[in-house]
């Protein structure tokens, strides 16, 4: 998955079928498409909890709110050695 993403931590997978999960993100119940979860993702199925990786266009279509890398910025940026950062951007409940 080449896609940029998105981590948020102490999610929880309510249920799951073939092909989406439910979790709880930022106290909200939201169906995901498996499609839009990292390989990576420690939440894949029902009863999960843990790190939910997303791309970060699912995560802007449901108005979830955005990652911060450990610079505190939302997006990418440049770094003072003019290199680019390209997070990782997570997001803690
Ligand atoms: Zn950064």
């Amino acid at each position: 998955m080449d896609d940029d993403t998105v981590i948020y931590a102490g999610v929880e997978a309510i249920r799951s079928t073939a092909l989406a999960v439910q979790c709880l993100v930022d106290s909200r119940e939201i169906w995901i498409p498996r499609s839009q979860i990292g390989d990576d993702s420690e939440v894949q199925d029902s009863g999960d909890c843990g790190e939910l990786i997303v791309t970060e266009w699912f995560a802007r279509k449901e108005g979830l709110p955005p990652g911060v890398c450990e610079h505190g910025h939302t997006n990418w940026h440049f770094l003072a050695d003019e290199t680019w950062c390209y997070g990782p951007f997570r997001y803690e409940s």
